[in-house]
C-alpha cells in the first residue's frame, strides 16, 4: 500500500494522505500539477493525478487530431508551465522558431505539435507521469479521519486533504434531435466520438456534410476537403473572431471587477460570460483556409438546418429546412458538447459533499480560492478548474491560460484556514 491508497473499508489513519488529489489530467490538470511541483513545494508522493487515459493531455491531443486542427487559436505564452516564455526557449532551443506562427494584430501562435512537445517536455522535465494513476474517479465523500476527502477510483480510493476537480468539458457530444433516433449503422459521426476518425471519414466516396458553425466545424471541413466532397453547413452566416474572447478577460482585476463584483453563482454573472464569448465563430486564418478551399472547389459552404434524417440499407438522406433533401451523404457533427455542468461527477459530488451549484447548474466558488461552496456557506476542500468553474475564472476559464489562473489561486496564501483543508494550501508559503 502506498501514499494516499485504501482498497477496502479500512481506517485510513494509519496512513498518509495525498496533499492533492486532481481528477483529470488534461491541459489543466497536467498544469496545475506542474505548478504545484514547481512553486508550490509539493514532492511526488504528495499529488496524484487521476486520468483513465495512457498519457496525460491525451484526450486534448486526440481533439485536436480529431478535428484537424494545425495551430493553436492562443498565443506562445499560453501552455502549461509555469514561466511565460517556456515555450518560446523552448522552441528556440529545439530550432523550431518557425512552427511559432505569425498573426495578424496578434502575437504568434505555436503549431499543435510544438504546443505537445512542448507540454510533453514540461511533463518529462518534472516526471509529471511519476503521480499518473490511469483510473477514473467514480465519487468524493468525507472520510472517516476528520479533515479527510476519499476519493473513490475504478482501482480504489485514496484519501486527500484536498482534491481538484479538472474534468474538462465535461458533458456528452451534443446530438441535434434529428439525429438521435438515427440507427448505429448510419453513416453519422460527431467529431468528439471516441472512435472518430477523420482518415476513415476521408474515405467516403459521396458528400460529407460537416454540421457546425465554429472553429472546430471549419477546420475539420478544410481537412476533410482535401480528400472527398464536402459541404460545412450552418445555421447562419459564418462569424469571424480572432480571439474566444477579448484579450482583456484574461487580466485577473478585469475578472473581479467585472465578474466578482456580481452575487456567485447568479444568473447575473453567467449572462456576463456568455455574452463575452465569442463561441461559435471561427478566427481569420481559419476563415482565409476555408476560402481557399472553396475557390478552388473542393469545399461547400451552406447556411441552413438538417430537418429529418433517414437511414435504409446503410444510406443516409438528409431533408433541409428549405425542403431540398440529399441522398447517400454521410454527416459528421461539430456541434460542440453539452454544457459542462452536466459532467455526471459535477451532480454526484454536489450532492455527497453537500455542494451549491448555481445559474445552469454551475459550481458556486470561492472566487479568491476556486474552494467550492458548501450549502452551508463554508469553503470545502474541493477546488475547480476549467470549464466549471467559468463562473469565477470568467470567459477564458476553459482555455488554456484559464488552468494557469486557477494554479495561481491555488497558491495564493490564504489568510483563513479552510474548514475542511487543515494545511496551509502552499507549503511554500507555509
Ligand atoms: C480541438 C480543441 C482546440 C482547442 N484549442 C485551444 C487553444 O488553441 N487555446 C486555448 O486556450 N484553448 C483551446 N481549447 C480549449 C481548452 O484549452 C481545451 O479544451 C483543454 O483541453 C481544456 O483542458 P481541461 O484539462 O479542462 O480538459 P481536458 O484536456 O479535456 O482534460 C480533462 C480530463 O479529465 C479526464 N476526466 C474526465 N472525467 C474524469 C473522471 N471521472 N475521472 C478521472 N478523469 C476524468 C478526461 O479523461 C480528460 O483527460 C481547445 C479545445 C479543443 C477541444
Amino acid at each position: 500500500m502506498t501514499h494516499g491508497e485504501s482498497t477496502g473499508d479500512h481506517n485510513s489513519l494509519d496512513r498518509q494522505p495525498y496533499e492533492y488529489v486532481i481528477i483529470g489530467g488534461g491541459v489543466h490538470g497536467t498544469c496545475v500539477a506542474n505548478y504545484l511541483l514547481d512553486e508550490g513545494g509539493y514532492d511526488h508522493g504528495e499529488l496524484c493525478l487521476v486520468d483513465p487515459h495512457e498519457r496525460l493531455l491525451a484526450s486534448f491531443a486526440t481533439k485536436a487530431r480529431q478535428c484537424g486542427m494545425q495551430t493553436l487559436r492562443s498565443t506562445f505564452v499560453h501552455h502549461i508551465d509555469t514561466e511565460p516564455f517556456s515555450l518560446d526557449s523552448f522552441a528556440e532551443g529545439a530550432h523550431r522558431e518557425h512552427e511559432l506562427v505569425p498573426t495578424e494584430d496578434y502575437p504568434n501562435r505555436p503549431t499543435l505539435d510544438l504546443f505537445l512537445d512542448h507540454a510533453r517536455y514540461v511533463i518529462d522535465r518534472r516526471d509529471i507521469d511519476a503521480c499518473h494513476r490511469q483510473s477514473t474517479v467514480t465519487g468524493v465523500t468525507r472520510s472517516r479521519t476528520r479533515g479527510l476527502l476519499r476519493v473513490d477510483t475504478s482501482r480504489g480510493s485514496l484519501d486527500a486533504r484536498r482534491v481538484v476537480l479538472a474534468v474538462g468539458l465535461g458533458g456528452q457530444p451534443t446530438v441535434p434531435s434529428w439525429a438521435a433516433s438515427l440507427s448505429d449503422d448510419a453513416r453519422l459521426a460527431h467529431v468528439w466520438d471516441d472512435d472518430f476518425d477523420p482518415a476513415a471519414a476521408a474515405t467516403f466516396d459521396g458528400r460529407t456534410f460537416v454540421v457546425g458553425g465554429g472553429i472546430t466545424a471549419a477546420q475539420l471541413a478544410c481537412h476533410l476537403s482535401k480528400r472527398t466532397d464536402v459541404t460545412l453547413l450552418s445555421r447562419r452566416g459564418l462569424e469571424v473572431e480572432l480571439t474566444e474572447a477579448d484579450p482583456q478577460w484574461i487580466n485577473w482585476r478585469h475578472i473581479e471587477q467585472e465578474i466578482h463584483s456580481l452575487p456567485p453563482g447568479s444568473a447575473a454573472r453567467y449572462d456576463r460570460i456568455r455574452a463575452a464569448r465569442h463561441d461559435a465563430t471561427i478566427p481569420p486564418y481559419v476563415a482565409h483556409r476555408l476560402a481557399d478551399a472553396r475557390d478552388c472547389g473542393d469545399l461547400d459552404v451552406r447556411c441552413g438546418e438538417i430537418d429529418h434524417a433517414h437511414a435504409a440499407d446503410g444510406r443516409l438522406q438528409l431533408r433541409f429546412d428549405d425542403g431540398t433533401t440529399a441522398t447517400d451523404v454521410q454527416v459528421v457533427l461539430a456541434t460542440g458538447h453539452d454544457p459542462a455542468p452536466e459532467h455526471p461527477l459535477v451532480g454526484t459530488l454536489a450532492e455527497s459533499l453537500s455542494l451549491e451549484r448555481g445559474a445552469n447548474g454551475f459550481p458556486v466558488l470561492n472566487d479568491r480560492t476556486l474552494a467550492w461552496r458548501r450549502t452551508d456557506g463554508a469553503d470545502s476542500a474541493l477546488y475547480v478548474s476549467g470549464a466549471l468553474a467559468e463562473m469565477s475564472v470568467g470567459p477564458f476559464a476553459r482555455n488554456v491560460v484559464g488552468g494557469r489562473r486557477a494554479a495561481e489561486r491555488l497558491l495564493e496564501p490564504h489568510d483563513q484556514v479552510n474548514s475542511e483543508a487543515t494545511a496551509s494550501l502552499s507549503k511554500g508559503q507555509s
